[in-house]
């Protein structure tokens, strides 16, 4: 911990102000297509600006309440509509981050599985689910299942019935997962779910606002959603591929007796009679009205051309990386992001090392995320400028690690 004491004396904004430049001079610049992953670039000047006045206007105030502040409960209301309109749901919350949005979705099903008297309850997971439904379980008192992924890198509906038991009280499908990018077999998954008389959660965190318009673009799209019979809830992060800025996200539900036991309502306190639909009590109003602005200035139409950006980069990226000699995509993703690990070069010597390659790219600059199996390239519209050079420099940094094991390999420009 840094050795910090508490502030004797105040000091002026303008000091303020010039040390956080200072701080922030070193920080990642999510602009220009140089981060993945943190920050969903919408790389759209206008957005940005718009998002920058509507958080500031809206700052101060508090969404616990919503009777107190009408204009936030009639965007808060109208976001909701929208995504239960985009999605086909029935009904659903706001909630800060899809880790929220799922902590309901588990919570939800654990009490409606009380109902159907179970005590021990569990829900079963592919291993590449996001922590987030581990740590939801941690909290909550309810045990996961994990069975790992087949070799398409997707959960596998045949190793989910092995698991399921009368104890079940929710079935995971991700669309995408976030490791591989693929897209789980909801059919199946859900089926199994309706079956054996359980609850199946879709987590869209991360492709939720992407999918309906990557189908509009005539990419393949697997049955994913609500009209997947079967399927109960589902999160959407809207701070994702939504485009606004962070802490925005829906948790959504087919049939209103199921959202029923996400709503808390507390009438023993001497302050009053207290109620509230998610985990939080005071509520940022910024999230609110940043996504109701996000949503409305975009539309259909700046969703589907945003997409269309992302899609002819990811394409690019794809190509790229797959003519760089001892490197492959390890999974065929079905979004805009992937995995990309190390293969024997094309003489049959030893691929390179996934950790050199990604020490050379944060020397230039690019802030890649590392996995286990290599490393995880997220795609956002403002990175359609960088793909020739994020190509040539990985190409690079392949060729480096060649020349550092006895330069026996040479390694052309790509794309
Ligand atoms: C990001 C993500 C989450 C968690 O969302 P946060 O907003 O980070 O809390 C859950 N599932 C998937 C697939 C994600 O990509």
């Amino acid at each position: 911990m840094a050795d910090v004491t508490f502030p004797a004396h105040g000091r002026s904004a303008d000091e303020i102000l010039a040390e956080v430049a200072e701080l922030r001079g070193g920080d990642l610049d999510w602009r220009g297509g140089r981060a993945f992953s943190l920050v969903y670039d919408s790389d759209d000047a206008e957005l940005e600006e718009l998002l920058e006045t509507v958080g500031q206007t809206f700052l101060h105030e508090n969404a616990l309440n919503p009777f107190r502040y009408q204009t936030l409960l009639k965007m808060e209301t109208e976001v909701i509509g929208f995504a239960v309109d985009l999605f086909g749901a029935g009904c659903g919350s706001m909630s800060s981050g899809g880790t929220e949005s799922i902590f309901l979705a588990v919570q939800t099903a654990r009490d409606a599985g009380r109902e159907r008297g179970i005590t021990d309850p569990n829900i079963v997971c592919c291993d590449t689910a996001h922590p987030a439904f581990a740590k939801a379980c941690h909290y909550l008192g309810v045990r996961q299942i994990r069975t790992p992924h087949r070799d398409d890198g997707r959960a596998d509906p045949a190793a989910f019935a092995e698991v399921v038991d009368a104890n079940t009280i929710l079935v995971v499908a991700s669309t995408p997962c976030y490791p591989f990018g693929v897209i789980d077999p909801v059919p199946e998954i859900a089926g199994l779910a309706a079956e054996r008389g359980t609850l199946c959660h879709v987590d869209a965190c991360l492709g939720g606002w992407l999918l309906p318009w990557w189908e509009r673009l005539g990419e393949p799209v697997p049955e994913w959603g609500f009209s997947v019979p079967g399927v109960t809830s589902m999160s959407a992060d809207i701070h994702k591929y939504g485009y606004t800025y962070k802490g925005a996200s829906v948790v959504l539900y087919r049939d209103r007796d199921l959202y029923q036991h996400q709503i808390f309502m507390y009438d023993s306190w001497p302050g009053g009679l207290y109620a509230s639909s998610t985990s939080a009590g005071t509520r940022p109003g910024a999230p609110i009205a940043g996504a109701w602005a996000t949503i409305s200035h975009l539309g259909a139409d700046g969703y589907l051309r945003l997409a269309e950006r992302v899609r002819n980069a990811t394409r690019g990226f794809m190509e790229g990386i797959g003519a760089i000699d001892g490197l492959a995509i390890t999974h065929d993703p079905d979004l805009s992001l992937f995995e990309f690990g190390s293969v024997p070069f094309s003489d049959g010597s030893p691929g390179p090392d996934m950790d050199a390659v990604c020490d050379v790219m944060d020397d230039l600059g690019w802030n890649l995320d590392r996995q286990q199996g290599g490393l995880h390239l997220m795609v956002a519209p403002g990175h359609d400028k960088v793909v020739d050079q994020f190509c040539n420099d990985l190409a690079k940094a392949v060729a480096e690690h060649g020349e550092a094991r006895g330069g026996e390999h040479v390694y052309g420009g790509v794309v």
